[in-house]
C-alpha cells in the first residue's frame, strides 16, 4: 500500500465534502473489504490521495419500515441484513441475497452500501501489481478489453459493451427485482437513481462526489413468493456465476404478477421484461417455467468461453418462478455440462418468503 491522507468523517456533509475537496482521487471506507484488496493490488491507474472513513458516521445502519417504504442506511451491515426479523419476514429475497455473500467474517464488516459500489472481479482488471500488474483495458481508459479473446469464462453474456466484466454484488439482485433506489448525496443536494440503472457498463452511476446515504424499496405486500438462488462454482465464499431473484404472485394456480432479476449476465442487473410479461396470466409449472427461463435469455451474446451460463440462467429462473419447491423440478434441464456439473461443483443458495433458512445445498 502506498501512503494517503485518512480523514475520518463524522456526518455525511463532512464526508462529501472531503469527496469534494479530493474530487476523482479519494475513497469512501465503509467495511474496506472491497476497498483495501483494490489498495493493496495496486491496480487502478490513479491511487487515492484520500481515504474517507465513513463508519465513523452515527445512525447510518437503520433497516425500517414506514408507510411506504423500507429504509435501509448505507452503512447497514450485510450480517444484519441477513438475520433482520423484518426482511427475513417480508423481504426474504434481500435477507438471503445478504446471506449468499462470501463468508461470515466478511459480511459481519461488510456493508450494503459497499456491497452496491465495489469494484468489478474481471481477471485482467484487477491482475495485481506485485506479480506484474496493473493491466490496462477499455475500464481503465486505456486499451482494448482484454476479456473479449482471453479468458471470458466469468463475464457477461448481456448487454456488454466495451467492457464485459459482470455487476458482482449479489444484494443488487434483489434490489433490482423490488424496484429499488438509492437515495445519493452530495454536497450540492440529494437525488435518487434506480438500482436498475445504476450500473454502467464502465461503471456505476455516482460522481466523484457523491456517496449513498440510505436504500428505499418500495413497501412489498406480505403474500408474494419470493426466491433467491445463486449458482457459484465453489461452495463457501464465491462469487456468481449466475444468480436469480423472482418475485411471484398467484391466484387460483395463474400468476397474477412476476418479478424476475438476472444478476452475474451483464454489466448490471438485468430484469427479464419478456419472461415476466410471459407468466402474466399463465398457470405456474414446469413448461411455463422452462419458457421464461428461455425467454430470460432471448438475446444472449456469450463470449468464446461463457456460452456455459445460459442453460445455467434458464434453469435457475425456470426454479426461482416455481419458489424452488415444486416436486416438478426434476423435470426441468439440468444446469450440467462437462465443466459445470452441478452435481459435483455447485452451490444453490436459496430462499422463498416461507423459508429462509440459510443456504442449502442442493446435492452434496
Ligand atoms: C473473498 C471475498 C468474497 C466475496 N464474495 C462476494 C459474493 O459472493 N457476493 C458479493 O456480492 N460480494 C462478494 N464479495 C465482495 C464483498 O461483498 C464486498 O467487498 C463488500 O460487500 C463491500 O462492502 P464494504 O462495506 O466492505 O465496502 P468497502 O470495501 O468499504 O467499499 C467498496 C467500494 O464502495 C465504495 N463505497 C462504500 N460505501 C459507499 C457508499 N455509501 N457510497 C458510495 N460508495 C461507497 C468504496 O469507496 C469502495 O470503492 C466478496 C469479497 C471478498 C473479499
Ligand atoms: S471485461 Fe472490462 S474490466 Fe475486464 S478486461 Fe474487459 S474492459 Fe477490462
Amino acid at each position: 500500500m502506498r501512503p494517503f491522507t485518512h480523514v475520518n468523517a463524522r456526518t455525511v456533509r463532512q464526508a462529501t465534502a472531503a469527496l469534494a475537496k479530493y474530487y476523482g482521487q479519494a475513497r469512501l471506507n465503509a467495511g474496506g473489504t472491497d476497498l483495501f484488496g483494490v489498495l493493496k493490488d495496486e491496480f487502478l491507474p490513479l491511487y487515492p490521495e484520500a481515504i474517507v472513513n465513513i463508519k465513523t458516521v452515527r445512525g447510518l445502519d437503520y433497516i425500517r419500515e414506514d408507510k411506504s417504504l423500507l429504509r435501509i442506511g448505507a452503512l447497514a451491515r450485510l450480517v444484519d441484513l441477513a438475520q433482520s426479523t423484518l426482511l427475513r419476514q417480508r423481504y426474504g429475497a434481500l435477507a438471503e441475497a445478504a446471506h449468499a455473500v462470501a463468508s461470515p467474517q466478511i459480511r459481519n464488516v461488510a456493508t450494503l452500501g459497499g456491497n452496491l459500489c465495489q469494484d468489478v472481479r474481471c481477471c485482467y482488471y484487477r491482475y495485481p501489481r506485485h506479480i506484474g500488474g496493473p493491466i490496462n483495458c477499455a475500464r481503465k481508459g486505456n486499451g482494448p478489453c482484454l476479456a473479449v479473446k482471453g479468458d471470458n469464462r466469468n463475464h457477461a453474456i448481456l448487454g456488454g459493451r466495451r467492457c464485459f466484466a459482470v455487476c458482482p454484488s449479489d444484494t443488487a439482485v434483489a434490489l433490482t427485482l423490488y424496484d429499488a433506489q438509492l437515495l445519493v448525496v452530495s454536497p450540492t443536494g440529494e437525488r435518487l437513481i434506480s438500482v436498475r440503472d445504476f450500473y454502467t457498463p464502465l461503471g456505476h452511476g455516482l460522481s466523484a462526489d457523491e456517496m449513498v446515504k440510505e436504500i428505499q424499496v418500495p413497501r412489498l405486500p406480505d403474500t408474494l413468493q419470493q426466491t433467491f438462488l445463486k449458482f457459484t462454482l465453489r461452495k463457501p465464499i464465491d462469487f456468481a456465476i449466475v444468480s436469480v431473484a423472482a418475485l411471484i404472485t398467484r391466484s387460483n394456480d395463474l400468476c397474477t404478477e412476476a418479478r424476475i432479476a438476472m444478476g452475474a449476465v451483464a454489466p448490471g442487473v438485468l430484469r427479464a421484461v419478456a419472461a415476466e410479461e410471459f407468466l402474466r396470466g399463465r398457470p405456474l409449472n414446469p413448461e411455463t417455467a422452462a419458457e421464461a427461463g428461455k425467454l430470460a435469455m432471448e438475446g444472449a451474446k456469450p463470449l468464446s468461453r461463457n456460452a456455459y451460463k445460459i442453460q445455467i440462467a434458464h434453469t435457475l429462473v425456470a426454479r426461482a418462478v416455481l419458489g424452488q419447491s415444486s416436486t416438478a423440478l426434476s423435470s426441468l434441464p439440468s444446469v450440467g455440462s462437462d465443466v459445470y456439473d452441478p452435481t459435483e461443483l455447485s452451490t444453490f443458495h436459496r430462499c422463498n418468503s416461507a423459508s429462509v433458512e440459510g443456504y442449502a445445498t442442493v446435492v452434496d
